[in-house]
């Protein structure tokens, strides 16, 4: 469904992102660990068309992404749920739904987009008419979530969602992320929590200083000594 190959990004001339290859099945999570500016960030901003790869191609679906504007590439089905979630703190909870769907643009989109929001986050459909900013971080990071799905995604990026959030907080996002892929929803996950994101995954790539080191199915990198003490030890 999509596949990456050969891609590099630079900032200044500095590499961010080095000959990176990896292929994300249709209806799989796939996760992305690696350590703080491994480039992690870098991979899905460069997918979603807000940062210009210098080499590579990223074919969705058959279609190149790579020079692609970023609002074609959502309208294409590639939703990304920003890290830091990024909710428009003095619009109300619905308007940044609405912004979902405005910035899906005229696709022909899914009448029924906001029901299943609700039906996914009650607390959204709860607090709907309350200013985004007054959410706290979970929430904020449902409603994040929320906004993306509106765009009715056909794979979600989702960058370091539990980042910041108590622990029965994240279980409950990340309950949310594994009902939306039995759903059928592919997505691809940046999570610095390793061992949540390999509990969550079907297949997963070690993000080094830029350079994919490791891939393979969730359970054989959870296995893996190498990955078991670099990562798995910490978290
Ligand atoms: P984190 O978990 O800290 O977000 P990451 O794995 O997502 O890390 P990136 O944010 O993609 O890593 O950063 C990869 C490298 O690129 C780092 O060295 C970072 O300092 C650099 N970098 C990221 N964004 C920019 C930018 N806009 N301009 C210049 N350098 C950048």
């Amino acid at each position: 469904m999509l596949e990456v190959s050969g891609l590099s990004v630079s900032y200044s001339g500095i590499r961010a992102l080095k000959d990176v290859s990896l292929t994300v099945g249709k209806g799989e999570i796939f996760a992305l660990i690696g350590p703080n500016g491994a480039g992690k960030s870098t991979l899905l901003n460069t997918l979603s068309g807000m940062v210009q790869a210098q080499t590579g191609h990223a074919r969705f679906d058959g279609v190149e992404l790579i020079g692609r504007p970023a609002h074609r590439i959502a309208r294409a089905g590639l939703i990304q749920v920003p890290e830091g979630r990024q909710v428009i703190a003095p619009l109300t909870v619905r308007e940044n739904l609405e912004l979902g769907r405005i910035a899906a643009g005229t696709r022909s989109g899914d009448r029924n987009a906001l029901d299943r929001v609700h039906d996914l986050f009650p607390v959204l459909a709860e607090r709907r008419t309350q200013l985004a900013g007054s959410l706290s971080g979970g929430q904020q990071q449902m409603l994040a979530i929320g906004r993306a799905l509106m765009g009715a995604p056909r794979i979600l990026l989702l960058d370091e969602p539990s980042l910041g959030l108590a622990p029965v907080i994240v279980r409950e996002v990340f309950d949310a992320l594994l009902r939306l892929n039995a759903s059928g929803l592919t997505i691809l996950l940046v999570e610095q929590n390793a061992k949540l994101a390999l509990e969550t995954a079907h297949h997963a790539a070690i993000l080094e200083m830029g350079r994919v080191v490791m891939r393979g199915t969730a359970a054989d990198l959870a296995h893996d000594p190498l990955v078991v003490d670099h990562y798995l030890g910490r978290t």
